[in-house]
């Protein structure tokens, strides 16, 4: 079990205070926007592949609705329902054709003992949505003896190297030539290696330089895609340097500096539009933005906070998903901007899409497992670099996943 920490109650009103804020500011945004090029937005729920978070409430859609994920081509999976006695069910995979569902095949499950296991690969030529609905011979009373649900690569996989693209996008007014873009880049993958080092895994860094004379861009925040010029270069994560990043919506409650966003656990490495990493150029410590695109790309990976913010909540439309699922992160009870909520009125704006990080510097009072990197909150102390060993092995097979 994840260890608890109570806030001391002397404490509790003016860190709640402070914290209101920053659950706001954590992950994602409230706004609504058009999702595109994202497809099948009508399957609202997904799961997320080796995710350990509870997922208890996946079980109405998973056999009334449907629910989704990505799998990368040539990669064995099992989704699995932790369930003994069930027994005649078949599970139905479609992938999306022009964002409607097609049948791609229907399962028979296999027990191993404790689970309930439907094993595939996926044979598509890239990276893509699928979605599966449980067909049970006691239909939709079935769901309420449905437990955990969950996606796990089938066989063991493991990279300890992994290649980043630093796209520094447009004019950057805090690296107006190519010297001090060099200069940086060579300065921020040495700091990221250090964040990684640790871990057993090897950063490979190289830039690009795009359009660099072109007006400044700042880049409005907000769950509407927004292109981005530059080539895509096989096989690394991008990472896109602009002037700045803006909150695109002043009626999101967001507030303060946007460090950077990413999505949680992207369609592929490479290619995918929205399968990149943003950092404001506005951040000249390149520590402090290391541990940024360490984190931003932790979420790029799959990995969850340790703790749920409402707006990871929102992500997942999913209340279940109060902490990451792993035994050996901490668990921080953050009052009642964490806690799981009977009636989830912040529900209604659903499909958040992003993870962002936002500069505060009025947490000082909190102690909960501040140094790892994928707490919500960065409190600006330069030394939130760390992973538990289930969170390294875990980014290690969702990127030795990804690679192609
Ligand atoms: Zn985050």
């Amino acid at each position: 079990m994840a260890s608890l920490d109570r806030f001391p109650s002397t404490l509790a009103q003016a860190v709640l205070a402070a914290f209101l804020g920053l659950c706001i500011a954590s992950c994602g945004t409230f706004t609504l926007g058009d999702d595109s090029p994202t497809p099948n937005r009508s399957v609202k729920r997904r799961v997320y592949v080796n995710d350990k978070a509870p997922n208890d409430s996946l079980r109405s859609d998973l056999i009334l609705r449907g629910v989704k994920f990505v799998l990368q081509p040539n990669r064995s999976y099992e989704f699995a329902l932790d369930s003994t006695a069930r027994t005649g069910d078949k599970l139905k995979l479609f992938y999306f054709k022009d964002n409607v569902p097609d049948l791609y095949k229907t399962l028979d499950a296999a027990s191993n003992g404790t689970r309930e296991v439907f094993s595939f690969v996926s044979d598509r030529a890239a990276a893509q949505f699928f979605m599966v609905q449980l067909s049970t011979p006691d239909g939709a009373q079935a769901i309420s003896s449905l437990r955990h649900v969950s996606l796990a690569n089938a066989s063991a996989l493991s990279s300890d190297t992994l290649q980043v693209r630093l796209m520094f996008i447009r004019n950057l007014r805090n690296f107006p030539d190519s010297a001090s873009k060099a200069a940086f880049a060579k300065s921020l993958f040495t700091e990221m290696a250090k964040i990684y080092s640790p871990l057993g895994i090897v950063l490979q860094g190289s830039i690009d330089i795009i359009e660099p004379l072109a007006p400044a861009l700042t880049f409005p925040f907000s769950n509407t895609y927004v292109p981005l010029p530059g080539n895509r270069a096989p096989n690394h994560a991008h990472l896109y340097i602009v002037d700045s990043i803006s909150i695109g919506d002043p009626a999101s409650g967001l507030v303060g500096e946007v460090l950077g966003f990413a999505p949680r656990e992207v369609v592929d490495i490479d290619n995918h539009p929205e399968s990149r990493v943003l950092l404001s150029g506005r951040i000249k410590d390149p520590v402090s933005l290391a541990i940024t695109a360490t984190h931003e790309l932790g979420h790029f990976f799959g990995l969850r906070h340790t703790v749920s913010t409402k707006h990871d909540f929102l992500q997942d439309a999913d209340f279940s998903n109060v902490e990451d699922g792993f035994t050996d992160t901490r668990f921080c009870q953050l009052d009642i901007a964490f806690a799981k909520q009977a009636a989830p009125v912040w529900l209604e704006p659903a499909d958040t899409k992003y993870c962002l990080r936002i500069a505060d510097n009025s947490c000082s009072n909190l102690q909960c497992d501040l140094t790892n990197l994928m707490h919500p909150v960065d409190c600006g102390s330069r030394n939130q670099i760390r992973l538990s060993p289930q969170q390294i092995t875990f980014l290690k097979t969702n990127l030795a996943s990804y690679k192609h």
